[in-house]
């Protein structure tokens, strides 16, 4: 399931390429942008406060999950040390241009050496 999942994620960049990410990201910040110009105009201060506290937890999931992420070294974390390929101990750049949404949504790297998908972590995608 996972993996035919993944295939079609990969087969979609083929198609289409980054930019179809960085649209779909512009347009989840543009309809969150009207929804609140428009919530502003349609709830009371009671609604308002409850919005505003529901966006604050939010936030919070999210640096929380970042944190654990970090931790656990799973995909929500960050790593801010440099990775190596895994199969042939190549330094990856820590810049990096994504090959998948994949890659461009949770990190990652494809190994200019010997073309393996390692994670953020430098652990060999399968
Ligand atoms: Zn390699």
């Amino acid at each position: 399931m996972e993996q035919q999942f993944r295939r079609v994620a990969s087969g979609n960049t083929m198609a289409h390429g980054r930019s179809l990410t960085v649209a779909r990201l512009n347009l989840i910040a543009l309809v969150i942008a009207v929804g609140l110009w428009l919530a502003t105009y349609f709830l009371n201060e009671t609604g308002l406060l409850v919005m505003l506290l529901g966006l604050a937890a939010l936030v919070a999931a999210g640096v929380l999950a970042v944190i654990i992420g970090t931790i656990r070294k799973n995909k929500w974390g960050i790593n801010f040390e440099s990775v190596a390929c895994p199969c042939c101990t190549t330094r990856l750049p820590q810049i990096r241009k994504p090959k998948s949404v994949q890659q461009a949504l949770w990190g990652g790297y494809t190994c200019p050496t010997c073309g393996v998908e390692v994670d953020k972590w430098g652990r060999k995608i399968n």
